[in-house]
């Protein structure tokens, strides 16, 4: 009975590396890598072992007998990957690390905690004799895996538990709630850290360019605003109207097509915010349209999330107006393909959406948009069209990628400064595409180091110091473990995950009060238990 790699596969590639008879591919160094949507287990070679499913962050992967009736394309779809493609040798890839030349203590400062933050910091931490303090804008770590990914996708959040062992290694630490550029600047980090490395993401969305965008909300800002993520709790949405409409056809739109879909029953045990919930329990939306401005084989969303979406017997899908997978309420997503964004009506509120029909060229490429031209009435018009990383203080910025120049990661023109993660590559890949992507850049800090061509820190003033002379108090690890032990304390009160705090103020009261939560705290549990 071989394994299966199944919708919330991250990417991260774990499982391959864990994997006694290479059966699961494609690996990073493969080509195919960074176009695949997941990775796939070759059903005849896998020999059923589950190391695999020990390795995989997200728990996608399983024995095939024990796969929900609607995970079952995931035995095709794995197949069909492997089938044509010539056979690998038999043995377990084994990551290329540039290792440190001597062991004397070296600091590096990542700014930015999400999965490409932490991701890097893991890289760094495999070396003897390195130091890593994260910094982040919010009094909470995790970026997009806390405020971007979609409530309804508990198993991807489930990339905690590896980012909890991450913060458990020796030589991490935390420094919360600190703006970078503005708290302290590029200069003071550079003057007390061997290495800079910035995983700053692409908080921005892209803009459609056209008449009345300003009436559209950003889907970008939606997903924050579902997350809980505190620039966007105070939001409203102008939920009145029984339709809404999504521009774009990547991933981001059929989460937030999902979210606004669903009966918000189904929502009240996820760790959905809470305003969220209370606004979508209000909501009259019962259909959501997807506009794609080319056909459904050119749409970004990935296969996974499309299987997962046909999946849900309580939606109905349909295809430009045709259903395809029925659902047993009254709510619905129209996915409407070859359809351009022309103008968002309205004068106070949003009214609806003008779309033009598109003509695809052969190698479906958008060759022409026509004069055919059809209203949709909707209260609500999101566009969600891509992410755009955001320029960082005193570092060189690529304005039409949107992302900071570099070699590989490393920064051009700026000894000891690296990317990685959306800032370095643009706002594409998944949660685990972090990992090949932060390791790359890890191997040129450490090649810098070896061959010294790292800058020599020039301050004793610790950055703790000086951000205490300005006033800052940052919330290290153990209060960030407090707001996680309220926010899930809360939650098990009301059968959810957590509920989240939203407040940064309230976050750093109870990151200040003292109330252990430490996992080590269950282990000796064990020890109480005679285990
Ligand atoms: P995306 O995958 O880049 O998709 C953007 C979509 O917007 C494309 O369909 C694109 O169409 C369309 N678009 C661009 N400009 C447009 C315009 N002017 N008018 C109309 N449509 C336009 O972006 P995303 O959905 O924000 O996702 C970002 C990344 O996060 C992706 O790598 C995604 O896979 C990842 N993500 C993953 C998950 C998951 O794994 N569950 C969830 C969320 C996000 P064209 O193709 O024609 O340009």
């Amino acid at each position: 009975m071989p394994h299966v790699v199944t919708q919330a596969c991250c990417a991260d590639a774990s499982c391959a590396f864990a994997c006694p008879v290479n059966a699961i591919h494609p690996t990073p160094d493969e080509p195919d890598f960074a176009t695949a949507e997941m990775v796939y287990i070759d059903p005849d070679s896998c020999v059923d072992c589950g190391a695999c499913v020990g390795a995989c962050p997200v728990r996608a992967i399983k024995p095939d007998h024990r796969l929900g009736e609607h995970e079952l394309p995931f035995v095709e779809i794995n197949a069909m990957f492997h089938r044509d493609r010539p056979a690998p040798p038999i043995q377990a890839p084994v990551t290329p690390v540039v290792a440190r030349r001597d062991t004397t203590p070296v600091r590096v400062v990542v700014v930015g905690a999400g999965p490409a933050g932490l991701y890097a910091a893991d890289e760094l931490l495999k070396r003897p004799g390195v130091a890593v303090t994260v910094i982040d804008r919010l009094p909470t770590p995790y970026g997009l895996v806390r405020a971007g990914v979609a409530p309804d996708h508990p198993e991807t959040r489930a990339i905690d538990r590896l980012f909890r062992q991450i913060e458990d290694q020796d030589g991490f630490s935390y420094c919360l709630g600190v703006q970078v550029g503005a708290d302290v600047t590029h200069a003071e980090l550079a003057d007390r850290f061997d290495g800079v490395l910035y995983a700053t993401g692409a908080p921005h969305d892209r803009r459609l360019e056209i008449a009345g965008e300003q009436l559209s909300g950003s889907a970008t800002d939606f997903v924050a605003w579902y997350n809980g993520h505190p620039d966007r709790a105070a939001d409203t949405y102008d939920l009145t109207h029984e339709r809404a409409v999504v521009v774009g056809n990547g991933n981001v739109a059929l989460d937030v097509a999902r979210i606004l879909a669903s009966d918000p029953e189904r929502l009240a045990y996820t760790d959905v915010a809470d305003h969220a919930l209370a606004a979508l329990r209000d909501s009259a939306v019962r259909e959501v349209v997807v506009i794609g401005r080319r056909g459904r084989d050119q749409a970004a969303f990935t296969e996974p999330e499309l299987v997962g979406l046909m999946g849900r017997d309580d939606l109905e899908i349909a295809v430009d107006g045709d259903v395809v997978s029925p659902g047993t309420g009254t709510r619905r997503i129209d996915l409407r393909f070859l359809r351009a964004p022309v103008e968002v009506l309205g004068d106070d509120r949003v009214r609806g959406i003008r779309v033009a029909r598109t003509e695809l060229s052969d190698d479906g490429a958008l060759a022409r948009v026509t004069d055919d031209v059809e209203t949709i009435e909707a209260g609500l018009v999101l566009r969600s069209i891509g992410y755009r990383g955001r320029p960082i203080a005193d570092l060189p910025f690529d304005e039409v990628r949107a992302v900071v120049p570099s070699d590989r990661g490393r920064v051009h023109g700026l000894r000891g400064t690296y990317v990685a993660g959306w800032i370095k590559r643009g706002p594409t890949g998944f949660i685990g595409t972090n990992k090949s992507d932060a390791a790359e850049t890890v191997d040129r800090l450490f090649e810098d180091l070896n061959t010294g061509r790292l800058p020599t820190p020039t301050r004793d003033q610790g950055l703790d110091d000086l951000l205490r002379a300005r006033g800052i108090d940052p919330v290290d690890l153990a209060g960030w473990r407090r707001i996680n032990h309220r926010e899930r304390r809360d939650g098990l009160a009301t059968g959810r995950p957590r509920v989240r705090l939203t407040d940064p103020t309230r976050m750093r009261a109870v990151a200040a009060v003292s109330a252990p939560v430490r996992r080590r705290d269950r282990r000796s549990r064990r020890v109480a238990w005679g285990a």
